[in-house]
């Protein structure tokens, strides 16, 4: 059995990022690591945040701004703060973190699982937001289970289930997954939008089939700062001590 952490939309926030690996730390001893996608993006250090987790050996997707940052899909579709954003991240890449980025697979299956930013119909740019998209996914899916991000909302759903199931949301909450199939996204580390300002993440237990949710507090001003100095958009600056 295996303990994995799930990373997702880390969005170049460092300081979150860290204060993730150090309490996921204090949970137990991590065996793989697995991120979601756009661990780069909105946030100011895009770099740091690959090299972490080149470092830590993840199993990495690419996200809508991992491919927009280095010229994969069109930042057309982004709103003018992901734009400007991602224009700013593309400039600051180094060749190791393009390089990095053009290794990653849109899809990629570990075990039970299959790892996405968005979807299995649409790994890039699909929100799955509830039981319905879940649902529509099912028949795309060749693993019982998927893990993705994108929404930055924690949340699991079991889309094999006649109910409507949707938790996740609270910290500490542990998911067995069993009876069913299911959707897991461990929420954003470095830029949560379900009103709570906290680096989200969660951890899966292969053994038993269970998920556990987290919450880890950090530095909020620290990366508003690295945000100011770079001159990022002040909309991006705010939305982190709000988590929305
Ligand atoms: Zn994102």
């Amino acid at each position: 059995m295996s303990r994995i952490l799930l990373l997702s939309d880390i969005h170049a926030n460092l300081a979150a990022l860290d204060a993730v690996l150090v309490d996921a730390d204090t949970k137990g001893t991590i065996d793989e690591v697995w991120s979601l996608g756009d661990a780069v993006g909105y946030g100011p250090r895009p770099n740091e945040c690959l090299e972490r987790l080149r470092a830590l050996n993840a199993i990495a997707v690419a996200g809508n701004h991992e491919l927009a940052a280095v010229g994969s899909i069109s930042s057309l579709d982004f709103n003018p703060y992901a734009a400007a954003a991602v224009e700013w991240t593309g400039n600051v890449l180094t060749s190791e973190s393009r390089a990095y980025i053009d290794s990653m697979p849109t899809t990629e299956i570990r075990d039970d699982f299959t790892l996405v930013h968005g979807s299995p119909r649409d790994p890039v740019w699909e929100y799955l937001r509830g039981h319905d998209v879940a649902k529509d996914n099912l028949g795309l899916l060749e693993t019982l289970h998927c893990v993705n991000g994108h929404t930055h909302m924690p949340v699991a759903i079991n889309a094999a289930s006649q109910e409507h199931t949707e938790r996740g949301r609270g910290p500490s909450e542990v998911i067995e997954l069993t009876d069913g199939r299911w959707f897991v996204n461990p929420g954003s580390v470095g830029q949560p939008r379900d009103m709570d300002s906290r680096a989200s993440y969660a951890v899966i237990e292969s053994g038993d089939m269970t998920v556990s949710f987290y919450r880890a507090e950090y530095p909020i001003r620290e990366t508003q700062q690295q945000m100011e100095a770079i001159g990022l958009p002040l909309m991006l600056i705010q939305r982190l001590e709000l988590g929305r």
